[in-house]
Protein backbone atom coordinates (compact mmCIF):
# COMPACT_ATOMS: atom_id res chain seq x y z
CA UNK A 1 0.00 0.00 0.00
CA UNK A 2 1.58 3.27 -1.35
CA UNK A 3 0.56 7.14 -0.23
CA UNK A 4 0.45 9.01 -3.30
CA UNK A 5 1.17 12.99 -3.75
CA UNK A 6 0.73 14.31 -7.06
CA UNK A 7 1.05 17.84 -8.15
CA UNK A 8 2.92 20.48 -10.73
CA UNK A 9 6.98 21.07 -11.04
CA UNK A 10 5.74 24.36 -10.11
CA UNK A 11 2.59 27.20 -9.65
CA UNK A 12 3.45 30.63 -10.20
CA UNK A 13 0.49 33.15 -9.42
CA UNK A 14 0.75 36.85 -10.48
CA UNK A 15 -0.91 39.77 -11.37
CA UNK A 16 0.23 40.87 -15.15
CA UNK A 17 2.71 38.26 -15.37
CA UNK A 18 1.52 36.37 -18.54
CA UNK A 19 3.85 39.15 -20.14
CA UNK A 20 6.81 37.92 -18.73
CA UNK A 21 5.79 34.33 -19.73
CA UNK A 22 9.79 33.69 -22.17
CA UNK A 23 11.34 34.72 -18.78
CA UNK A 24 9.35 32.10 -16.45
CA UNK A 25 9.62 29.63 -18.94
CA UNK A 26 12.64 30.03 -19.80
CA UNK A 27 14.32 27.16 -17.88
CA UNK A 28 12.17 24.48 -19.90
CA UNK A 29 13.10 25.15 -22.71
CA UNK A 30 14.36 26.96 -25.89
CA UNK A 31 11.44 26.76 -28.36
CA UNK A 32 7.88 26.73 -27.40
CA UNK A 33 4.57 25.44 -29.11
CA UNK A 34 1.90 27.57 -27.96
CA UNK A 35 -1.70 26.48 -27.99
CA UNK A 36 -4.13 29.20 -27.38
CA UNK A 37 -7.61 29.51 -27.76
CA UNK A 38 -8.91 31.90 -30.83
CA UNK A 39 -10.08 34.58 -28.20
CA UNK A 40 -7.09 34.10 -26.33
CA UNK A 41 -4.76 34.62 -29.45
CA UNK A 42 -6.98 37.67 -29.84
CA UNK A 43 -6.16 38.99 -26.57
CA UNK A 44 -3.01 37.41 -25.71
CA UNK A 45 -0.94 36.65 -29.26
CA UNK A 46 0.60 39.82 -29.30
CA UNK A 47 1.86 40.43 -25.86
CA UNK A 48 3.10 36.54 -25.78
CA UNK A 49 5.31 36.64 -29.05
CA UNK A 50 6.94 40.30 -27.66
CA UNK A 51 7.73 38.55 -24.52
CA UNK A 52 9.65 35.35 -26.11
CA UNK A 53 10.72 38.17 -29.24
CA UNK A 54 12.56 40.20 -25.97
CA UNK A 55 14.69 37.04 -25.34
CA UNK A 56 15.72 36.48 -29.38
CA UNK A 57 13.27 33.15 -29.49
CA UNK A 58 10.31 32.65 -32.18
CA UNK A 59 7.62 30.86 -30.79
CA UNK A 60 5.51 28.83 -32.89
CA UNK A 61 1.61 30.09 -32.24
CA UNK A 62 -1.38 28.07 -33.29
CA UNK A 63 -4.98 28.45 -32.43
CA UNK A 64 -7.25 25.29 -31.06
CA UNK A 65 -9.30 23.99 -33.45
CA UNK A 66 -12.30 24.04 -30.78
CA UNK A 67 -12.26 20.72 -29.28
CA UNK A 68 -10.40 18.47 -27.42
CA UNK A 69 -10.42 15.11 -30.30
CA UNK A 70 -7.63 12.85 -31.70
CA UNK A 71 -7.61 14.60 -34.99
CA UNK A 72 -6.72 18.33 -33.28
CA UNK A 73 -4.24 16.66 -31.00
CA UNK A 74 -2.61 14.95 -34.20
CA UNK A 75 -2.52 17.98 -36.39
CA UNK A 76 -1.03 20.24 -33.11
CA UNK A 77 1.16 17.30 -32.46
CA UNK A 78 2.61 17.29 -35.97
CA UNK A 79 3.01 21.19 -36.16
CA UNK A 80 5.05 21.05 -33.09
CA UNK A 81 7.32 18.58 -34.57
CA UNK A 82 7.85 19.28 -37.64
CA UNK A 83 9.03 22.98 -36.10
CA UNK A 84 11.30 21.11 -33.58
CA UNK A 85 9.86 22.82 -30.56
CA UNK A 86 11.39 21.63 -27.18
CA UNK A 87 7.85 22.26 -25.28
CA UNK A 88 4.25 23.04 -25.22
CA UNK A 89 2.37 25.74 -23.69
CA UNK A 90 -1.55 26.48 -23.78
CA UNK A 91 -3.06 29.40 -23.00
CA UNK A 92 -6.53 29.36 -21.98
CA UNK A 93 -9.52 27.69 -20.59
CA UNK A 94 -9.35 23.89 -19.63
CA UNK A 95 -10.25 22.58 -23.19
CA UNK A 96 -6.98 24.78 -24.79
CA UNK A 97 -5.02 23.30 -21.92
CA UNK A 98 -5.86 19.67 -22.03
CA UNK A 99 -5.17 19.67 -25.51
CA UNK A 100 -1.63 21.26 -25.02
CA UNK A 101 -1.18 18.42 -22.26
CA UNK A 102 -2.09 15.41 -24.48
CA UNK A 103 -0.28 17.32 -27.75
CA UNK A 104 3.09 17.09 -25.09
CA UNK A 105 2.78 13.42 -24.19
CA UNK A 106 2.53 12.70 -27.76
CA UNK A 107 5.86 14.62 -28.15
CA UNK A 108 7.32 13.72 -24.97
CA UNK A 109 7.77 17.42 -24.04
CA UNK A 110 6.92 19.00 -21.01
CA UNK A 111 4.16 21.30 -20.79
CA UNK A 112 3.22 24.72 -19.47
CA UNK A 113 -0.38 25.68 -18.60
CA UNK A 114 -1.68 29.18 -18.52
CA UNK A 115 -5.14 29.44 -17.69
CA UNK A 116 -6.81 32.65 -18.42
CA UNK A 117 -10.14 31.55 -16.50
CA UNK A 118 -10.40 29.72 -12.81
CA UNK A 119 -13.69 27.72 -14.09
CA UNK A 120 -12.10 24.68 -12.79
CA UNK A 121 -9.82 22.57 -11.18
CA UNK A 122 -8.12 21.31 -14.90
CA UNK A 123 -4.74 23.13 -14.72
CA UNK A 124 -2.32 21.44 -11.93
CA UNK A 125 -3.39 17.75 -12.61
CA UNK A 126 -1.96 15.32 -14.60
CA UNK A 127 -5.24 14.63 -16.05
CA UNK A 128 -6.73 15.49 -19.46
CA UNK A 129 -10.11 14.60 -20.86
CA UNK A 130 -10.78 13.25 -24.65
CA UNK A 131 -14.08 14.25 -26.76
CA UNK A 132 -15.36 13.38 -29.90
CA UNK A 133 -16.15 15.48 -32.71
CA UNK A 134 -19.34 15.81 -31.52
CA UNK A 135 -18.40 17.02 -28.34
CA UNK A 136 -18.96 14.49 -26.29
CA UNK A 137 -16.32 13.33 -23.18
CA UNK A 138 -15.04 9.88 -24.18
CA UNK A 139 -12.62 9.51 -21.46
CA UNK A 140 -10.30 11.01 -18.67
CA UNK A 141 -6.52 10.46 -19.27
CA UNK A 142 -4.06 10.13 -16.28
CA UNK A 143 -0.83 11.28 -18.24
CA UNK A 144 2.26 10.33 -17.64
CA UNK A 145 3.93 13.46 -15.78
CA UNK A 146 1.82 16.37 -14.27
CA UNK A 147 2.69 20.01 -15.66
CA UNK A 148 5.96 21.08 -15.69
CA UNK A 149 4.68 24.96 -14.69
CA UNK A 150 1.39 26.55 -14.00
CA UNK A 151 1.64 30.21 -14.46
CA UNK A 152 -1.23 31.97 -13.39
CA UNK A 153 -1.64 35.41 -14.04
CA UNK A 154 -4.57 36.50 -11.76
CA UNK A 155 -5.07 39.97 -13.48
CA UNK A 156 -6.21 37.96 -16.69
CA UNK A 157 -8.59 35.40 -14.67
CA UNK A 158 -10.03 38.54 -12.54
CA UNK A 159 -11.05 40.25 -15.72
CA UNK A 160 -13.04 36.91 -17.07
CA UNK A 161 -17.02 36.66 -16.85
CA UNK A 162 -17.17 36.86 -12.56
CA UNK A 163 -19.47 33.36 -13.40
CA UNK A 164 -17.08 31.61 -14.14
CA UNK A 165 -14.70 32.23 -11.18
CA UNK A 166 -17.88 31.60 -8.69
CA UNK A 167 -17.87 28.12 -10.79
CA UNK A 168 -14.12 27.60 -10.13
CA UNK A 169 -15.48 27.90 -6.09
CA UNK A 170 -18.02 24.99 -6.56
CA UNK A 171 -15.64 23.00 -8.21
CA UNK A 172 -13.42 23.81 -5.20
CA UNK A 173 -15.98 23.34 -2.64
CA UNK A 174 -16.33 19.19 -3.06
CA UNK A 175 -12.57 18.86 -2.37
CA UNK A 176 -12.23 18.81 1.63
CA UNK A 177 -15.67 16.83 1.50
CA UNK A 178 -14.65 14.56 -1.30
CA UNK A 179 -11.20 14.20 0.16
CA UNK A 180 -12.89 13.01 3.67
CA UNK A 181 -14.91 10.51 2.02
CA UNK A 182 -11.90 8.94 0.71
CA UNK A 183 -9.81 8.93 3.97
CA UNK A 184 -12.70 7.81 5.61
CA UNK A 185 -13.10 3.86 3.19
CA UNK A 186 -9.28 4.22 2.82
CA UNK A 187 -9.85 4.48 -0.85
CA UNK A 188 -7.24 5.94 -3.79
CA UNK A 189 -7.08 9.15 -5.09
CA UNK A 190 -6.97 9.55 -8.63
CA UNK A 191 -3.12 9.57 -8.88
CA UNK A 192 -3.38 5.92 -7.44
CA UNK A 193 -2.53 6.02 -4.07
CA UNK A 194 -3.72 6.41 -0.80
CA UNK A 195 -3.78 9.96 0.85
CA UNK A 196 -1.08 11.12 2.22
CA UNK A 197 -1.64 14.15 5.36
CA UNK A 198 -0.70 16.72 2.23
CA UNK A 199 -3.32 16.00 0.47
CA UNK A 200 -5.79 16.34 3.23
CA UNK A 201 -4.45 19.12 4.29
CA UNK A 202 -4.52 21.22 1.25
CA UNK A 203 -7.74 20.06 0.77
CA UNK A 204 -8.94 21.48 4.49
CA UNK A 205 -6.94 24.69 3.41
CA UNK A 206 -8.94 24.99 0.49
CA UNK A 207 -12.23 24.41 1.94
CA UNK A 208 -11.32 27.46 4.95
CA UNK A 209 -9.86 29.90 2.43
CA UNK A 210 -13.48 29.97 0.15
CA UNK A 211 -15.06 30.66 3.36
CA UNK A 212 -13.10 33.45 4.36
CA UNK A 213 -12.57 35.03 0.98
CA UNK A 214 -15.19 33.71 -1.61
CA UNK A 215 -18.07 36.23 -1.06
CA UNK A 216 -15.59 39.24 -0.50
CA UNK A 217 -13.70 37.72 -3.71
CA UNK A 218 -16.84 37.38 -6.18
CA UNK A 219 -17.86 41.00 -5.08
CA UNK A 220 -14.57 42.57 -5.79
CA UNK A 221 -14.21 40.81 -9.51
CA UNK A 222 -17.60 42.36 -9.81
CA UNK A 223 -15.87 45.92 -9.58
CA UNK A 224 -13.36 45.08 -11.47
CA UNK A 225 -10.69 44.95 -8.39
CA UNK A 226 -8.06 41.96 -8.46
CA UNK A 227 -7.78 42.34 -4.82
CA UNK A 228 -6.40 39.86 -2.04
CA UNK A 229 -9.48 37.91 -2.02
CA UNK A 230 -9.68 37.70 -5.81
CA UNK A 231 -6.41 36.52 -5.43
CA UNK A 232 -6.89 33.95 -2.79
CA UNK A 233 -9.78 32.65 -4.75
CA UNK A 234 -7.48 31.75 -7.80
CA UNK A 235 -5.37 30.14 -5.92
CA UNK A 236 -8.38 28.26 -4.43
CA UNK A 237 -9.97 27.45 -7.71
CA UNK A 238 -6.72 26.47 -9.46
CA UNK A 239 -3.97 25.41 -6.90
CA UNK A 240 -5.80 23.91 -3.73
CA UNK A 241 -8.78 22.42 -5.45
CA UNK A 242 -6.41 21.03 -7.94
CA UNK A 243 -4.09 19.36 -5.63
CA UNK A 244 -6.79 18.75 -3.32
CA UNK A 245 -9.12 16.47 -5.91
CA UNK A 246 -5.92 14.89 -7.29
CA UNK A 247 -4.11 13.75 -4.31
CA UNK A 248 -7.23 14.11 -2.00
CA UNK A 249 -10.03 11.73 -3.90
CA UNK A 250 -13.49 12.17 -5.59
CA UNK A 251 -16.77 10.69 -4.17
CA UNK A 252 -20.25 11.74 -4.40
CA UNK A 253 -20.11 15.22 -5.37
CA UNK A 254 -18.47 14.54 -9.00
CA UNK A 255 -20.62 11.28 -9.34
CA UNK A 256 -23.95 13.77 -8.80
CA UNK A 257 -22.41 16.29 -11.48
CA UNK A 258 -21.88 13.12 -13.72
CA UNK A 259 -25.07 12.11 -13.65
CA UNK A 260 -26.51 15.43 -14.27
CA UNK A 261 -24.71 15.78 -17.09
CA UNK A 262 -27.11 13.07 -18.72
CA UNK A 263 -29.95 15.02 -18.09
CA UNK A 264 -30.03 17.84 -21.28
CA UNK A 265 -32.02 20.46 -19.10
CA UNK A 266 -28.94 21.07 -17.11
CA UNK A 267 -26.24 21.44 -19.78
CA UNK A 268 -26.73 25.33 -19.04
CA UNK A 269 -24.90 25.20 -15.92
CA UNK A 270 -21.18 24.90 -15.74
CA UNK A 271 -19.00 21.57 -14.84
CA UNK A 272 -18.60 23.83 -10.92
CA UNK A 273 -22.17 24.63 -10.56
CA UNK A 274 -22.81 21.07 -11.10
CA UNK A 275 -20.44 19.89 -8.32
CA UNK A 276 -21.66 22.06 -5.73
CA UNK A 277 -25.22 21.21 -5.49
CA UNK A 278 -23.39 17.59 -5.77
CA UNK A 279 -21.50 18.46 -2.94
CA UNK A 280 -24.82 19.72 -1.03
CA UNK A 281 -26.43 16.40 -1.74
CA UNK A 282 -22.95 14.26 -0.69
CA UNK A 283 -23.32 16.46 3.15
CA UNK A 284 -27.14 15.22 3.17
CA UNK A 285 -26.17 11.81 1.94
CA UNK A 286 -23.64 11.44 4.89
CA UNK A 287 -25.54 12.63 6.96
CA UNK A 288 -22.82 15.51 8.47
CA UNK A 289 -23.38 17.65 11.05
CA UNK A 290 -26.60 20.23 10.66
CA UNK A 291 -23.67 23.16 11.33
CA UNK A 292 -21.46 22.40 8.65
CA UNK A 293 -24.59 21.63 6.31
CA UNK A 294 -25.89 25.28 7.21
CA UNK A 295 -22.49 26.76 6.96
CA UNK A 296 -21.96 25.02 3.19
CA UNK A 297 -26.30 26.68 2.17
CA UNK A 298 -25.10 30.09 3.43
CA UNK A 299 -22.09 30.10 1.66
CA UNK A 300 -23.14 28.77 -1.75
CA UNK A 301 -26.09 31.09 -1.34
CA UNK A 302 -23.77 34.26 -0.58
CA UNK A 303 -21.88 33.31 -3.74
CA UNK A 304 -24.65 32.54 -6.11
CA UNK A 305 -23.87 28.71 -6.21
CA UNK A 306 -27.19 26.50 -7.22
CA UNK A 307 -29.27 25.43 -3.91
CA UNK A 308 -32.28 24.73 -5.54
CA UNK A 309 -32.95 22.85 -8.50
CA UNK A 310 -34.90 25.53 -10.83
CA UNK A 311 -30.72 27.14 -10.51
CA UNK A 312 -29.57 23.92 -12.28
CA UNK A 313 -32.57 23.55 -15.19
CA UNK A 314 -34.63 21.83 -13.26
CA UNK A 315 -38.13 20.98 -10.62
CA UNK A 316 -39.19 19.00 -7.79
CA UNK A 317 -41.47 17.41 -10.48
CA UNK A 318 -38.92 16.32 -13.34
CA UNK A 319 -38.60 12.83 -11.72
CA UNK A 320 -37.88 10.90 -14.43
CA UNK A 321 -34.91 13.58 -15.03
CA UNK A 322 -33.74 13.45 -11.55
CA UNK A 323 -34.24 9.49 -11.43
CA UNK A 324 -32.20 9.59 -15.04
CA UNK A 325 -28.99 11.68 -12.80
CA UNK A 326 -29.39 9.54 -9.64
CA UNK A 327 -28.99 6.22 -11.48
CA UNK A 328 -25.85 7.46 -13.26
CA UNK A 329 -24.42 9.19 -9.88
CA UNK A 330 -25.75 5.78 -7.85
CA UNK A 331 -23.66 3.46 -10.18
CA UNK A 332 -22.08 1.40 -7.76
CA UNK A 333 -18.64 2.05 -10.00
CA UNK A 334 -18.44 5.19 -9.80
CA UNK A 335 -17.16 7.62 -7.35
CA UNK A 336 -20.06 7.12 -4.57
CA UNK A 337 -18.07 3.92 -4.01
CA UNK A 338 -15.65 5.86 -2.18
CA UNK A 339 -18.37 7.04 0.04
CA UNK A 340 -18.71 5.28 3.66
CA UNK A 341 -21.90 4.36 2.96
CA UNK A 342 -23.67 2.31 0.27
CA UNK A 343 -25.26 4.72 -1.91
CA UNK A 344 -28.07 3.92 -4.11
CA UNK A 345 -29.80 5.77 -6.97
CA UNK A 346 -33.02 6.29 -4.29
CA UNK A 347 -30.46 7.92 -1.88
CA UNK A 348 -28.93 10.15 -4.49
CA UNK A 349 -33.02 11.58 -5.54
CA UNK A 350 -33.67 11.80 -2.31
CA UNK A 351 -31.16 13.81 -1.27
CA UNK A 352 -31.20 15.89 -4.60
CA UNK A 353 -35.30 16.45 -3.02
CA UNK A 354 -33.69 17.62 0.22
CA UNK A 355 -31.25 20.32 -1.09
CA UNK A 356 -34.02 21.93 -3.09
CA UNK A 357 -36.56 22.08 0.14
CA UNK A 358 -33.97 23.76 2.25
CA UNK A 359 -32.47 25.83 -0.69
CA UNK A 360 -35.63 26.79 -1.53
CA UNK A 361 -36.43 28.33 2.14
CA UNK A 362 -33.73 31.18 1.36
CA UNK A 363 -35.89 32.84 -1.07
CA UNK A 364 -39.18 33.05 1.23
ZN1 LIG B 1 -14.37 18.98 -10.86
Amino acid sequence: MSYVFVSPGKYIQGKGILKDIAEYTAPIGKKPFILFSAGGMKRFGDMVRKSFADQGIEPVMETFGGEVTRQEIDRQALTADSHGCDYVIGIGGGKVTDTGKFVAVRCKLPTVVCPTIAATDAPTPGRAVLYSEEGVSLKTYQLPRNPELVLVDAEVIGKAPVRLLVSGMGDALATRFETEACLSTNSKNPAGGYTTVAGASLARACYNTLIEFGAQAKKDAMNGDCSLAVERIVEVNTLLSGLGFESGGLASAHAINKGLTHVKDCDAYYHGEKVAFGTLCQLIMEGKDEELIKEVFDFCHSVGLPITLKEIGLTPDDTDKLMTAAKVAGDPAGHTKNEPMKVTPEMVYEAMLEVNRRGEKYSL
